[in-house]
């Protein structure tokens, strides 16, 4: 197949399918790119560990969302999933925004339709719409704060005591922070395909095998796991534990891609991922690991997928996106 072939197939398959070189170093290559064309490359930390060696910065929602705000280069491409580039273009608008594959999706921002969720709002005209970043642009703009698992305490408490609150879309995490603020919470019944199929019974098991592993849990998971959870905390959260911790053991109920920059930043420590009920034995984020090295390789070089957004949507999605960095640059959570 030939460029133009490909860019006509783009929208069907998601990505430029080309053939490569095999014998190309694309290492090499995508840091040509970067150089020759001003650009960034973020990359989340579900990312297979071959994107997160060649990225310029590797982080969770709020760190890639504040990098894709305040960078000076012409591109940012974007190694993560739908939701996370469309939130670059929206603080960064005249930046080129590129995904590897347009069809690395959510199945918690899917979870959340804009009609349904239009309709739902509509029942409580008086609360406050606080929405999780994994979401769409229109949930964003039908929303009033965005957060992220690493700021969303904060955003809850800056909310006045006497005004009610929706949660969309992550049931888990609404769960999560009603107990933990002592809120009541109106939510929305989404969940991440990943965080929900941990098993209980294998990781109780695990536990009994590996007497002083701590269990590391994201704040997407179950109750049942989080109860049972020594740390709860986003993906940067849980980081920062594993490297400040005595402990030397732990099980990590999130994406798996995270095991790499923990057993990067604690070579002599050990991280068992936690087992979802299935047969597997760890649990990959699919959407997630859509992006490969390839794709990223040419979508760097004929600058294809990009994000294109409407305008007045865009503005609409940006507003509440505006008032979580504010109140997470006044509690002190990014500089
Ligand atoms: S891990 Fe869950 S929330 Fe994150 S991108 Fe995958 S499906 Fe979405």
């Amino acid at each position: 197949m030939n460029i133009l072939e490909a860019e006509k197939n783009i929208n069907e398959k998601g990505f430029l399918d080309l053939e490569i070189d095999v014998k190309l170093d694309l290492f090499a290559e995508i840091e040509r790119l970067k150089k020759e064309k001003n650009a960034i490359l973020l990359a989340h930390y579900y990312q297979e560990p071959d994107i997160q060696d060649v990225a310029d910065y590797i982080g969770d929602s709020l760190g890639l969302a504040q990098k894709a705000q305040e960078t000076n280069a012409d591109i940012i491409v974007f190694a993560g999933v739908h939701f996370m580039a469309e939130t670059a273009k929206i603080l960064n608008p005249t930046k080129k925004v590129l995904l590897p594959d347009l069809k690395a999706g959510c199945s918690l921002a899917d979870s959340a339709p804009a009609g349904p969720f239009r309709a739902f709002k509509e029942k409580h005209p008086d609360h406050i719409v606080v929405s999780y970043i994994n979401c769409t642009a229109e949930i964003k703009a039908l929303s009033d704060i965005i957060c992220t698992s690493g700021n969303a305490e904060k955003i809850i408490e800056s909310i006045p005591a006497d005004k009610p609150i929706i949660f969309a879309p992550d049931k888990n995490l609404g769960a999560y922070l009603s107990k933990k603020t002592g809120r009541d919470m109106v939510l929305w019944n989404g969940a991440c395909m990943v965080h929900e199929i941990f098993s209980l019974e294998k990781i109780t098991k695990l536990k009994i095998r590996h007497p002083k592993a701590k269990l590391l849990a994201h704040p997407e998971c179950e109750e049942p796991i989080l109860a049972i959870a020594d740390f709860v905390g986003s993906t940067t959260q849980i980081l920062k534990f594993a490297q400040a911790d005595s402990g030397n053991e732990y099980i990590v109920a999130t994406e798996t891609g995270i095991l790499h920059q923990m057993q990067r930043n604690n070579p002599t420590k050990t991280f068992i991922p936690a087992p979802p009920n299935n047969s597997c034995a760890c649990n990959d984020c699919p959407h997630m690991k859509l992006n490969t090295l390839e794709k990223l390789y040419l979508c760097m070089m004929y600058e294809k997928p990009e994000i294109i957004m409407d305008e007045q949507l865009r503005l609409n999605a940006k507003k509440p996106i505006d008032r979580m960095m504010e109140i997470s640059k006044a509690a002190g959570l990014i500089g």
